[in-house]
């Protein structure tokens, strides 16, 4: 895990930053999201990047 990765998910408390679902409450990882996606033209920096459940993918 990259330490931006740690830190969005310490930053989200561990839940879905878009339907604020829980890590514990899933069976499956939440992903880090690109807000904008980068072929949009978003970057790898934390203010992109959103903790997100697999519903969102
Ligand atoms: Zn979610």
């Amino acid at each position: 895990m990259t330490e931006a990765e740690k830190h969005v998910r310490r930053r989200a408390r561990h839940r879905c930053e878009y339907c604020q679902l829980p890590q514990s409450a899933s069976r499956l990882r939440h992903q880090i999201d690109h807000i904008i996606a980068r072929q949009h033209g978003g970057g790898d920096a934390l203010s992109n990047l959103a903790l997100c459940c697999v519903h969102w993918k």
